[in-house]
């Protein structure tokens, strides 16, 4: 056959793309063995019933047809009230583009900001799909490595390196998978170098609804960075809504004009009954969105209680999202090797910190994503573990 893209065949050139070991807890599952899987940013519950009807009325009064590119104007300008309450920028439907989730954000973010060959910079531990998504967009991604004992938190001199080649930064906050919440300190440094440097801020926003300690704060709102700002939403997580698909990206006019028009040649836009069924679940409130988020909130609290109690597995305490970012460096093990054995030990599936780059080696990425009693024996497990291997060597 004839040669596929460069692009296309060095999307994921680091030779792995991360999920092995999910793969293999996967593989297991299918075999018929019981695991606990605590590897993806999946809800255990489904997306509520009263959304589905939603979507099924709009499906059924006819709304099955093209939808408008860049999204039903009614959408657009909740969406728009939203950021604008969140920011104090005013925000309209001009400045919003919805998109099939926020995966599909990322991606159209990068292609209309950064040139084939442009450096994009993101921050290290970052969620995995990050450096193909830039490399499909035909950057060169640049990794901004960050510290555990910084609470993952980039800091200044490391993207003071990087920025002056670079055309963008890609940043996350709440953080997957370290469930770091940016102060304002941390963001307002990184608008100076943005400024400095002219980069363009891509923020990747879809935990802004699960924010345990401190504020959200999106670089949106800081003086002057609207403009250079591209700020990436989504549904999946704050409703339950992974499969619908269903996000935005909210910019300046200028950006989101463009945007429509990569649009309009790649998805089409978002089915219409999708679109219909997102605002309504957005009208149903903050109380609705704290409801789907309530869990997390709980086994985060249980978690941290069961790691109290001892010494081995040291716990980066998440300020937000779904996630706990555990160092298991005193079991001499990489994260990677620690996760394999508990997987096999124990049928207990984690994501090694490698996953995410090389920031979170010596750790795990645990999801909270089962019920409160099954999280907290895993835990519980996973300490024990900890502590037989440490004893061991
Ligand atoms: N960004 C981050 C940090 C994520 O964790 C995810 C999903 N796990 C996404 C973006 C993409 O989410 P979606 O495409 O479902 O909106």
């Amino acid at each position: 056959m004839p040669a596929l893209s460069t692009r296309i065949t060095t999307l994921n050139n680091d030779g792995s793309d991360g999920w092995e070991v999910f793969y293999r807890a996967r593989q297991m599952v299918a075999e018929g063995q019981e695991i606990t899987e605590l590897t993806i940013g999946e809800h255990d519950i489904r997306t509520d019933a009263s959304v589905l009807e939603a979507m099924y009325t709009a499906a059924k009064a006819g709304h099955t047809g093209y939808a408008m590119v860049p999204g039903v104007a009614a959408l657009r300008d909740h969406v728009a009230a939203r950021v604008q309450r969140g920011t104090g920028v005013p925000t309209t439907r001009d400045n919003v583009m919805i998109t099939p989730g926020g995966q599909s954000g990322l991606f159209s973010a990068h292609m209309a900001v950064c040139n084939p060959g442009d450096t994009a910079l993101y921050v290290d531990p970052y969620y995995a799909t990050y450096p193909a998504s830039l490399r499909a967009a035909g950057a060169v991604p640049r990794a901004v490595e960050t510290r555990s004992r910084d609470a993952f938190l980039p800091q200044r001199a490391a993207l003071q390196t990087a920025a002056p080649t670079a055309r963008s930064l890609l940043i996350n906050s709440p953080n997957n998978p370290t469930g770091t919440v940016y102060p304002r300190a941390t963001l307002e440094m990184i608008a100076g170098i943005a400024e400095d440097h002219d980069l363009w801020i891509i923020s990747d926003e879809v935990y802004d609804t699960q924010v345990w300690e401190g504020t959200h704060l999106s670089p949106r709102a800081l003086p002057d960075m609207a403009a250079r700002t591209l700020v990436i939403g989504s549904m999946s997580k704050s409703h339950a809504m992974t499969g619908s698909r269903i996000g935005w990206i909210v910019s300046s006019e200028e950006v989101v004009a463009r945007l429509i028009d990569l649009a309009t040649t790649t998805t089409y836009g978002v089915p219409g009954y999708i679109q219909d069924a997102a605002l309504f679940a957005l009208e149903r409130g903050a109380a609705f969105e704290a409801q789907v988020a309530a869990p997390f909130l709980r086994r985060r609290s249980l978690a941290l209680e069961i790691l109290d109690q001892q010494q081995i597995v040291r716990a980066i305490p998440p300020g937000g999202a779904m996630y706990l970012m555990l160092d298991v460096r005193a079991t001499g093990l990489t994260g990677e090797g620690f996760a394999n054995a508990l997987l096999d030990a124990h049928k207990i599936a984690v994501m090694p910190g490698e996953s995410f780059g090389n920031s979170a080696a010596g750790h795990i990425r645990v999801a909270m994503t089962v019920d409160d009693a099954r999280f907290a024996d895993a835990l519980r497990t996973l300490c024990d573990f900890a502590k037989a291997l440490t004893v061991d060597t």
